[in-house]
């Protein structure tokens, strides 16, 4: 590109009054002081979505301090700390976003902090390094007319202002960005001491587990009772810069949840759901860590199914349909959920992690009573409960169920957690007298194996798609005339991971040559996402989008959800 343009003001001006469309001269790069303003697309109305901009600048001029950039790691978190910081700015100094003021946005962040597309930093080992913010600017209207004055306020003044409020700090601001990232290497730190030490999750003392509300992900503020640490289970691990915390340690092995009603056990498995990523600081759950392959898996009506081999947990269905090969448009709870589980072990999770509450009943176990009542060779299901040892025995996968209704899972449970008004204890001991008293019956026993699990091979591609996919929100991706429901993955958070696959599940399809399994489609599209950033999955250069960083298994289970 040409060298950037200093005469932003007066082209502003001179568009004053003119028809919309004409805005689309700004096409170009201008001088912001210090800073490159790139636009990259122009609206061509004031209804279309706003204008896409780039704001690069040296990370010379800026007050980034560099220590902070030295790793990847760091670049994410700063990224993210960044990114919330502009849209603070840009809400506090803009104009509200209606028509006739305009306004400046970028890419919204929740409690996780992930690789986002918003802000781009440079490795500050290298020569002629920069940062770079992604935003979107609506341009003022009066009408159809553009507002030129509005609009050089705007662009001049507002977004300068924002710029400089993001990037250039003062003291204890540089402070907050230091905490930002010092949040995201200690929970890296935790969670890559997992494996060595036998576990699959930690949870620190003093964790905030519930949230503000149902629909709110902020922590619940007034009478929240702070996570304490069975004795029996407490670990101590280091944190980044080699501090001990110490806390509730959960083994590796079958993992059960009990309590009562309302006493915190879905409260404490959605802790531990989310636990696959870091959290901001203040969050709650900031150490509260689960190895980031972790799966939540549910019963899912309605969802489809294609070319999974669910024979784990199902054979000899009344329609006769092979079950190693099973598909449908409208899966029942229980085949949902026997997919979702096989899916989970082929996306290379090694922790399952189930509540009750969401879980298909007749898949997770049979009573005494019913397998009197239905003879064995009638009902086609397995349960849940007697494959779960052999998934760990076989498989080495873990899993952390919930359950309140049915002691089932006690025989099969290496430990119980105990849940009463919030407080965790350690029952396993007691469970294990509760089973010696209330012994199984001999003919319910567990299987022996799981069993194989066979890899799906998408079909090589026949032409590519005619319209790129895309996310309508965090549940919806929408693929030709189809939208895919992905609002049961409850561990995607932003609607910027989603429209991540979106993306990449257009870049498996167009990948597929017939012999690749789809894990190694997924790993090989997020190799290169690694390797070349999330503006990898853009259609264009320049700004990318909304885009963040999904992970693998994510990825996996949203494809198949794609009804084929
Ligand atoms: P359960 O799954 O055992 O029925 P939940 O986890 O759904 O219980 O929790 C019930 C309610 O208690 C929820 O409103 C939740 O926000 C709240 N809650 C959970 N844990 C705590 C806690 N540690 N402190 C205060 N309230 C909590
Ligand atoms: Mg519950």
């Amino acid at each position: 590109m040409s060298s950037p343009r200093n005469d932003l003001s007066r082209a502003l001006q001179r568009l004053d009054g003119n028809s919309y469309g004409a805005y689309k001269q700004l096409r170009d790069s201008w001088w912001l002081g210090d800073a490159e303003l790139i636009l990259d697309r122009v609206q061509s109305d004031p209804y279309a979505p706003p204008s896409l901009a780039r704001l690069r600048i040296p990370l010379a001029d800026t007050g980034i301090p560099r220590e902070l950039l030295r790793t990847r790691d760091m670049r994410i978190a700063a990224g993210d700390f960044l990114t919330r910081r502009f849209g603070h700015a840009a809400r506090e100094l803009g104009p509200r976003g209606g028509k006739d003021t305009g306004g400046i946005f970028v890419q919204r962040a929740g409690q996780e902090i992930l690789a986002r597309s918003s802000v781009l930093l440079d490795d500050p080992s290298r020569g002629d390094v920069h940062a770079e913010i992604r935003c979107e600017i609506a341009l003022p209207a009066a009408g159809r007319r553009i507002k030129g004055r509005a609009a050089q306020r705007l662009l001049t003044e507002v977004l300068s202002s924002v710029v400089e409020r993001t990037l250039t700090f003062l003291a204890p601001d540089a402070a907050a960005l230091e905490l930002h990232v010092r949040t995201h290497l200690d929970a890296e730190r935790l969670r890559s001491q997992l494996p060595d030490r036998g576990l699959v999750a930690f949870v620190a003392d003093g964790a905030v587990l519930p949230r503000a509300s149902g629909n709110r992900d902020e922590p619940l503020t007034r009478h929240a009772v702070p996570f304490e640490t069975p004795p029996s289970l407490r670990v101590t691990l280091e944190l980044s810069d080699g501090r001990a915390v110490s806390g509730m340690g959960i083994p590796k092995g079958v993992t059960v949840i009990v309590g009562g009603g309302y006493h915190g056990k879905s409260t404490l498995l959605q802790a531990l759901e989310r636990g696959v990523y870091n959290h901001v600081s203040g969050d709650g759950r900031e150490l509260v860590i689960t190895v980031g392959d972790a799966m939540s898996v549910r019963a899912e009506d309605g969802r489809a199914v294609t070319d999974t081999d669910v024979s784990p947990f199902i054979t000899n269905l009344p329609t006769g349909a092979d079950t190693r090969h099973f598909s449908t448009g409208n899966a029942s709870g229980s085949t949902s959920q026997a997919a979702s589980t096989v899916e989970a072990v082929e996306a290379g999770s090694r922790v399952l992690l189930l509540d009750e509450d969401t879980c298909a009943t007749n898949l997770m176990g049979r009573d005494q009573r019913m397998r009197a009542l239905v003879p064995g060779e009638r009902e086609p299901i397995t349960p849940f409960v007697d494959r779960v040892r052999a998934l760990y025995a076989e498989r080495g996968i873990s899993t952390v169920l919930v359950t309140g209704g049915s002691g089932a899972f006690l025989d099969v449970a290496d430990l119980v957690i105990g849940m009463d008004a919030y407080r965790a204890s350690d029952l396993t001991e007691r469970a294990r007298e509760v089973v010696g008293r209330f012994p199984r019956p001999e003919d319910m026993g567990p299987a022996e194996t799981f069993g194989e699990v066979r890899p799906h091979v998408p079909r090589a591609s026949s032409g590519s798609a005619a319209k790129p996919a895309r996310a309508r929100g965090l549940g919806t991706i929408q693929r030709g005339r189809e939208d895919v429901d992905v609002s049961a993955l409850s561990q995607l958070v932003d609607s910027s991971q989603t429209e991540a696959i979106a993306r990449l599940l257009d870049g498996i399809d167009a990948a597929a040559d017939g012999r690749s399994t789809l894990t190694e489609l997924v790993d090989a599209a997020l190799e290169r996402i690694r390797r070349d950033g999330l503006d990898a999955l853009s259609h264009h250069r320049g700004h990318p989008g909304h885009l963040a960083l999904p992970r693998a298994q994510d990825v996996a289970a949203a494809y198949h959800r794609v009804r084929r």
